[in-house]
């Protein structure tokens, strides 16, 4: 029988090549679609060789062509980081709105199912906790988290006029902070710099007074209930991460003690609009898709530090602010 063909945007970054890892591993044909803006080919060199991997290097908030069947389309394109999107605001709105037109477009001409990387910032800075998918959010359009906040929203409103309008197949996930080997180690989010900090021998950097709250999955849960959700029938947005909340202080003190550091951690003022807490509810995951993390934090953190120490001391060394 004749491979299923999917389509993985934003192939290149985090979390996209754990998913072409995946999608290989199930024996599809997996064509992989970046602009390496935030992203790294080294993250997917080792599929190159496959015969059922390709590569296109392609924005995709630009027209998408794609040369023969589709079965399944992954949006995973967008930067993700706070200080990846506030450096590039724009790009970061085009590829949740015309980016996701686009692959909307594509998916109804090939007649494939599409499911896109939405996330809990869709719910803001939020006054209910942990938050349901039934929550609307509370988010500042024009605060400098808005170009990625409002981009999602968009992208999730979208998704669902083509799946109501035009009989589209959609998925929506609500993924929650999720973390692992193949984050960049500068990429600004709270758990590479923790660690890098650590590694360089510097001081873990709190912003605010520490009291915010995050609750962080490990990336192999997260492809699993991603996986699960695309092959279900549900076209509603489904929340996936870990319900393990912690404050960012008691993070940090987790990473000096994993590290075993000597160094401590200091304040730096809250970024703008840093949601206050966050945690997901995941009933609906749990009873949809029959999924629940199963890597304690102990665990994934322990794997994604000895990625980070493995890393060439060039790149361990670079940090772009
Ligand atoms: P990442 O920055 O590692 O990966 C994003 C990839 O998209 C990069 O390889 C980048 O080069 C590519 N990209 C960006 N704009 C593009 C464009 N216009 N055309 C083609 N490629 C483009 O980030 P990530 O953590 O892997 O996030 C992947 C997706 O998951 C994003 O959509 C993000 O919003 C979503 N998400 C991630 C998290 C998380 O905790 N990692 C949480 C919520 C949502
Ligand atoms: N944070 C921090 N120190 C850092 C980086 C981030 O205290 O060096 C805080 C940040 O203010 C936020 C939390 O950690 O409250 C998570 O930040 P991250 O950028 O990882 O993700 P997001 O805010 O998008 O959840």
């Amino acid at each position: 029988m004749a491979r299923k063909r999917i389509l993985i945007t934003g192939a290149a970054g985090f979390l996209g090549s754990h998913l072409c890892d995946r999608f290989i591993s199930e024996d599809f044909h997996v064509i992989a679609m970046d602009n390496l803006i935030t992203g790294d080919l080294r993250n997917i060199e080792h599929l190159f060789k496959l015969e059922n991997f390709e590569f296109y290097n392609h924005d995709v908030s630009t027209f998408v062509h794609v040369p023969g069947e589709l079965d399944y389309i992954l949006h995973f394109a967008s930067p993700a980081s706070p200080i990846d999107y506030l450096k590039i605001p724009i790009q970061t709105l085009k590829v949740g709105s015309l980016g996701t037109h686009n692959l909307l477009g594509l998916a109804r001409a090939k007649h494939a199912r599409m499911l896109i990387a939405s996330t809990s910032e869709v719910y803001g800075d939020p006054n209910c906790n942990p938050q349901p998918e039934e929550y609307w959010g509370n988010v500042n359009p024009v605060g400098p988290r808005g170009v990625y906040d409002e981009a999602k929203r968009f992208q999730e409103a979208i998704t669902m006029a083509y799946h109501t309008f035009h009989g589209v197949e959609t998925r929506i996930v609500r993924i929650f902070n999720t973390y692992g080997p193949r984050m960049r180690l500068n990429d600004g989010r709270v758990l590479p710099a923790f660690i890098g900090q650590a590694i360089r021998g510097e001081d873990l950097t709190v912003f605010g007074d520490g009291s915010q709250t995050r609750s962080f999955c490990y990336v192999d849960d997260l492809i699993e209930g991603i996986y699960r959700l695309l092959f279900s029938d549900y076209p509603y947005p489904v929340n996936i991460g870990n319900p393990d909340e912690i404050t960012i202080l008691e993070f940090g003190e987790e990473i000096i003690k994993l590290t075993g550091t000597d160094q401590k951690l200091v304040t730096r003022p809250l970024p703008t609009d840093d949601p206050k807490q966050r945690r997901p509810d995941i009933t609906k995951a749990r009873e949809i898709l029959g999924w629940e993390p199963k890597v304690s934090r102990a665990e994934g953190l322990k794997i994604t530090y000895e990625y980070f120490k493995s890393l060439p001391k060039d790149i361990i060394e670079k940090i772009e602010h």
